[in-house]
């Protein structure tokens, strides 16, 4: 069949379409007698290239927001597909399927194993995909995001942008369409967090986006678009 006559939604059909469509997201908890509308009515799209911000005071709704599209929580009303895929209500085993496939989780808190060092924890993030990716692609990683020096330091003996950066690359090892940060940057020094948003520039793949929460009005006004999350709504 000749490129002509191809159906177009089928030759592109994951790069074209939006990374997230969460749409119409509601998520109650109960406290006490009362009940805490977490999130109501949140409708978020992120298309292919965008790095986008969610801002707001704490208790708004961000933390609970990202867990939803990490697929570590279900909302109570809409849905969640990454890259086409359906991640809301399905099997906690389906979801942890998906987000190996898919999403990348950046926390502020350091996901590095401490009695390993940097390249092995690289090396352990990276065993959770289909194909185990050679070495020297560890290293150009470690390369990347400036750590080729710390490859055999402990977790505990890096610097906290250092750890936010072997985060980065432990998040980004698997190559996934989306990469999820709460507040990557609430620990590091202003340079520092302008390097990590450099390099989450460069490195999130071509047909990735990346939604990030901070509090940090650089962080914010790096971004291509700053979601305000207010009372479990956003505008
Ligand atoms: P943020 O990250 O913006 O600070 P969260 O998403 O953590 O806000 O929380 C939003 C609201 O939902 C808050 O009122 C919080 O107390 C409540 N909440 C979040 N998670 C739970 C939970 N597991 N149980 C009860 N209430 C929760
Ligand atoms: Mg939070």
């Amino acid at each position: 069949m000749t490129a002509a006559l191809r159906d177009p939604a089928e030759v592109q059909p994951v790069l074209d379409g939006p990374v997230v469509d969460a749409r119409g997201l509601h998520r109650f908890f109960r406290r006490g007698g009362e009940e805490v509308a977490a999130l109501r009515d949140v409708s978020i799209v992120l298309r292919p290239g965008e790095i986008v911000a969610v801002v707001g005071p704490s208790g708004s709704g961000k933390s609970t927001l990202l867990n939803l599209l990490a697929g570590l929580d279900d909302p109570d009303g809409g849905s969640v597909r990454v890259a086409g895929r359906l991640l809301s209500h399905r099997s906690a085993n389906g979801q942890a399927r998906l987000r190996a496939e898919l999403i990348g989780v950046l926390t502020q808190t350091s996901g590095l194993v401490e009695h390993l060092n940097v390249l092995d924890n690289l090396r352990l993030a990276a065993s959770f995909r289909r194909e185990s990716p050679p070495l020297s692609e560890l290293r150009s990683l470690l390369d990347d995001v400036d750590l080729a020096g710390r490859a055999h330091a402990r977790p505990s003996t890096l610097s906290g942008g250092e750890t936010a950066r072997a985060n980065l690359a432990t998040a980004l090892v698997s190559g996934p369409r989306l990469l999820l940060a709460d507040e990557p940057t609430a620990e590091v020094s202003t340079a520092e967090e302008a390097l990590l948003l450099s390099l989450i520039r460069k490195l999130q793949p071509i047909d990735g986006a990346t939604l990030l929460v901070t509090h940090s009005p650089r962080v914010a006004a790096a971004a291509d678009r700053v979601v305000h999350l207010v009372d479990g709504r956003a505008s």
